[in-house]
């Protein structure tokens, strides 16, 4: 990469959430191994991101890259109507041992979007071929579900700017976010939003649609496991499905494999993506329950309607599949547990700095809430200057490192952030 394919990039290419008139600085990486990233610089940087949650094992894992080696060599890609291969067959074995008893049906898809959206479809057909009409979703405010539409209409409706898509979007139901917190008490009140909202609209209802425990992208906030408890009686109650997005949280980030183990629930619909091939491939998978699938088969289209074009792609399937056999050693608690201490030594003194509002921690998870806006591309700057990769946004500064971590390169990583809170020029005023 020299100045002029710089210079390209800046032009002709977008990058995610980006501008073609004030591009944000992207600084060229040349490879990745372990928890580092290497720039063309010859910089290296800690990776705190994991390549937004995906990246689990750290980059290069050799069983990963012999997984994938070798399928290349075979078979990298076939169509899957009407074809079955020995990666997905492996791969899907696995996702229904490791989820909850009831889901052990599985939809691959390509993106974390696309798994919502399937999950979304699922719960149209359901009621479609069970003969009532519902077709609006219940979550909560600040979610985020993914970019495209379905799953933009059921992501905060502030930050997904739904004004901007008005008469396009469906119009979905949004209750209050959750306040009572993770390892806090559990206030009755907070209930009280979601609950009416439920009761005024529970024959229009097909589907409670929530990230589980942690809202990711709509605001870093880990909420009380009582919530899912109660949604999930109520959704029994009433008969309505309930999705549980997992696809950030999937995969051990929290301390538990899947979030919903925090309540001890299992939802209808589980949809995952992000840590599913530990950050090589893009895939995702949504399960239902047998009683879901069958209802849904036996409905008027007779089958369900969606079938991407590299469904089941082998190559990212052998990853994904190599990827679960490495959580299968169960090493991953005990490296999350560890991360999560240190990250609560090490991010507590962030806390008395004047601009940060909240410090909080859960799992391989560490936020630092400021009160203030980041200068994103100035703080981005100084994190590389500290050799760490950091991708702060809004009022976020948020570390989720690959379980591999050492406690050094953690240490590298709270330290940097411990420096960004305590200098002024970091924030907007
Ligand atoms: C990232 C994310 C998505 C969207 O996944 P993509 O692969 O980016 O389409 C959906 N839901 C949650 C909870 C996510 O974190």
């Amino acid at each position: 990469m020299n100045a002029d394919d710089l210079a390209f990039d800046q032009r002709h290419i977008w990058h995610p959430y980006t501008s073609m008139t004030t591009p944000l600085p992207v600084y060229p990486v040349a490879r990745a191994e372990g928890c580092e990233l290497t720039l063309t610089s010859g910089e290296r940087l800690v990776d705190g991101m994991s390549s937004w949650w995906a990246a689990i094992h750290g980059y290069g894992h050799p069983q990963i890259g012999a997984a994938m080696k070798a399928q290349i060599d075979t078979l990298p890609h076939v169509m899957f109507g009407g074809l079955t291969h020995a990666p997905a067959v492996d791969l899907c074995r696995k996702l229904v041992a490791m989820t909850p008893a009831p889901l052990e049906c599985v939809f691959l898809a390509d993106s974390g979007s696309v798994a919502v959206e399937v999950a979304m479809k699922m719960a149209l057909q359901y009621w479609q071929a069970r003969g009532e009409s519902r077709r609006r979703f219940l979550t909560f405010r600040h979610g985020y579900h993914g970019d495209t539409f379905g799953a933009m209409s059921v992501c905060d409706p502030d930050n997904a700017m739904h004004a901007l898509w008005q008469g396009y979007l469906p119009e979905n139901l949004f209750a209050p976010a959750p306040r009572s917190r993770f390892d806090g008490e559990w206030d009755e009140r907070d209930m009280a939003g979601f609950a009416r909202l439920m009761a005024a609209c529970r024959r229009e209802i097909a589907a409670v649609i929530l990230e589980p425990i942690v809202q990711g992208a709509g605001g870093m906030r880990f909420y009380h496991p009582e919530w899912l408890r109660r949604i999930r009686k109520m959704c029994d109650r009433e008969g309505i499905l309930l999705i549980a997005d997992e696809i950030a949280t999937g995969f051990g980030r929290t301390g538990r494999l899947f979030a919903c183990e925090h309540a001890g629930i299992a939802p209808d619909i589980l949809c995952l993506g992000k840590a599913l091939t530990g950050g090589t491939m893009t895939l995702s998978a949504t399960l239902t329950s047998r009683r879901v699938a069958e209802t849904i088969s036996n409905g008027e289209a007779g089958c369900f309607m969606h079938g991407p074009t590299f469904m089941g792609n082998p190559l990212a399937c052998a990853a994904a599949s190599a990827s679960l056999s490495l959580l299968e050693s169960g090493e991953w608690r005990r490296q999350v547990a560890a991360i999560e201490a240190q990250l609560r030594a090490e991010l507590a003194p962030a806390g008395e700095a004047g601009r940060v509002a909240e410090v909080r921690v859960l799992g391989a998870i560490g936020v630092v809430e400021t009160t203030h806006p980041v200068n994103m591309a100035a703080l981005q700057r100084f994190f590389v200057a500290q050799g760490v990769w950091l991708r702060p946004f809004g009022r976020l500064i948020y570390l989720m490192p690959p379980y591999i971590i050492s406690p050094a390169q953690l240490r590298r990583l709270t330290r940097a952030v411990n420096d960004a809170v305590r200098n002024d020029a970091f924030f907007t005023v």
